[in-house]
């Protein structure tokens, strides 16, 4: 038994990728007890990449990969991955989902859960009623493609968004912080392709993109007062 916990603690020591790593003895008691072993897959602890996902409480050791299929998501806008509990009730719908789902583009909060029925043919078929509410009416297609022009955002899902996507889209004041860009102004570009306007012309030039909603700055105005 000590001469398994110590292949433990020394492997913890050195041989992950994010070593040195330490496991407390509670959790070592549980390795020990699922045989060395992710719960899932099956692979032995001693040849993981990094260290298994060792949790007391709910008894489960699971390898990096296994955890991420069963606690973590990726955000539909910014792909980013999150612990599935971290997520808001926040989603989009595009311009692109909006016919198929019947509702209008925006963004929708979720009321109350489930706020979609369908079956595993179809994948979604609508929304119950009353659960959930647009908060704006903001186009995700729009802003994405001002945000990345290079990027093409298709097929967004219904999957809500992460709280880093949520404060950028829903932001309601404040707006001038909303994009740390200024639009056409990066320095670079100011002193290059921009070098023979004046100060006064750039700064009408953006005033005038704002106001024409060009901008996400612009767009958050005109969609979340
Ligand atoms: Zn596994
Ligand atoms: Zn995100």
């Amino acid at each position: 038994m000590s001469k398994l916990k110590d292949k433990i603690v020394n492997h913890a020591k050195t041989e992950y990728n994010s070593s040195p790593h330490r496991f407390d003895d509670a959790q070592i008691q549980l390795i020990i007890e699922h045989d060395c072993e992710c719960d899932h897959c099956g692979k032995s602890i001693f040849e993981l990449d990094d260290f298994p996902d060792v949790s007391v409480e709910r008894k489960e050791v699971l390898c990096e990969e296994c955890y991420d299929e069963e606690y973590r998501t990726t955000c539909p806008i910014c792909e980013e991955s999150w612990e599935i509990d971290e997520m808001t009730d926040y989603f989009f719908i595009s311009k692109t989902n909006s016919k198929e789902v019947g509702k209008s583009p925006g963004i929708y909060k979720v009321l109350k859960r489930p706020f979609y029925y369908g079956n595993c043919l179809t994948g979604f078929d609508a929304f119950f009623d009353d659960a959930i509410q647009k908060v704006s009416d903001i186009d995700i297609e729009k802003a994405y493609s001002i945000l990345h022009p290079r990027l093409n955002k298709e097929n967004i899902t219904l999957d809500c968004m992460c709280p880093h996507c949520a404060e950028k889209y829903l932001r309601k004041d404040n707006f001038i912080r909303a994009d740390s860009l200024y639009c056409i102004l990066q320095e670079k570009q100011r002193n290059q392709i921009f070098a023979d306007y004046s100060d006064e012309r750039i700064h009408r030039l953006r005033q005038d993109m704002i106001h024409r909603r060009i901008t996400f700055r612009g767009l958050l105005q005109l969609h979340n007062k």
